[in-house]
């Protein structure tokens, strides 16, 4: 294992700080920083950009950002006994690199960062998706970042990415896909993680378009998908049921066979049915 930097090899780190890996944290470390710093590439030119990284643990990514020369680093982390290495990283960057202490889930970033931004993170798994559907669901678009480069296991990204037909498009495919350009941008197997975890990981980029894809009110759409897909067997005019009245009709002007499933639903096809609930909704 090559250094990117002149700071301790990751495992040094780990051993000298005693961070052993907590599983109620998610915690499967990055300690290739070749493969940190291929990673951080994946979000694009950083030089003038400010990266929030949610979960920098022993700092592994977060020293894969700064090499590859991100304006600053912002990164929220929940176990205080990573601080002193993330310390070291902010010694060896001066000004670049803020530490917060705390939950992703409770802290507002944006006071802390100057656009543009760019989130990147190796995310815990146990509250992932929670963060992807937030920056996903911002009150206003475009949002807060202009991309997310971001390690998901394997099975959540293709979920992100998946198209109308199969069996892993739903809820996630239709939020990522309406306001963003999502593709997988690297494939990484259990054993690129200490400890390694029982499934392969992927790292997902997502750029936000400057607009929706189609139009549609973003709260309809949601309620809609989400519950689309909540009985992702039945038929359309049997799931959706209730939502509004007469929901056989609006599908019927959106274009939608009430019998379809939600499955072979496009984003466009659910924005136009977002539309027509809307307008039955006044
Ligand atoms: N970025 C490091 C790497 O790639 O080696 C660590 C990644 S590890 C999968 C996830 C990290 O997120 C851990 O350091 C864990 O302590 C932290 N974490 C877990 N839950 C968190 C939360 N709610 N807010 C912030 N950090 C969290």
């Amino acid at each position: 294992m090559s250094t990117i930097d002149d700071l301790p090899p990751l495992r040094q780190v780990i051993a000298d700080h005693e961070l052993r890996a907590r599983k109620s944290l998610g915690q499967n470390f990055l300690l290739d920083l070749n493969l940190t710093a291929k990673i951080a590439r994946q979000a694009g030119d950083l030089s003038r950009v400010d990266v929030l990284e949610v979960g920098p643990g022993p700092g592994g990514l977060t020293r894969g950002l700064l090499s590859e020369g991100a304006r600053k680093v912002l990164a929220i982390e929940k176990d205080a006994r990573c601080l002193p290495a993330l310390a070291e990283i902010a010694a060896r960057y001066p000004g670049q690199l803020e530490v917060i202490e705390g939950d992703a889930l409770d802290i507002d970033p944006l006071a802390h960062l100057t656009p543009p931004i760019r989130v990147a993170a190796n995310l815990p798994y146990n509250v992932g998706t929670e963060l992807l559907v937030r920056w996903l669901t911002p009150p206003t678009w475009p949002p807060f970042w202009q991309s997310l480069t971001l390690m998901f296991q394997r099975e959540v990204a293709e979920r992100i990415v998946a198209q109308p037909g199969s069996k892993t498009y739903g809820r996630l495919a239709v939020l990522a896909q309406w306001r963003t350009d999502a593709r997988i941008a690297m494939s990484l197997p259990p054993e690129a993680f200490t400890p390694a975890p029982k499934v392969s990981s992927a790292v997902v980029h997502l750029t936000a378009l400057p607009a929706p894809r189609f139009e549609a009110n973003a709260q309809v759409l949601s309620r809609v998908v989400a519950m689309a897909f909540n009985q992702r067997r039945k038929m359309l005019r049997a799931a959706l049921k209730g939502l509004v009245p007469g929901i056989e009709d609006r599908l019927i002007a959106a274009g939608i066979k009430p019998t379809d499933r939600a499955e072979q639903l496009s984003i466009e096809a659910f924005c136009a049915l977002a539309r027509e609930v809307k307008a039955a909704q006044g």
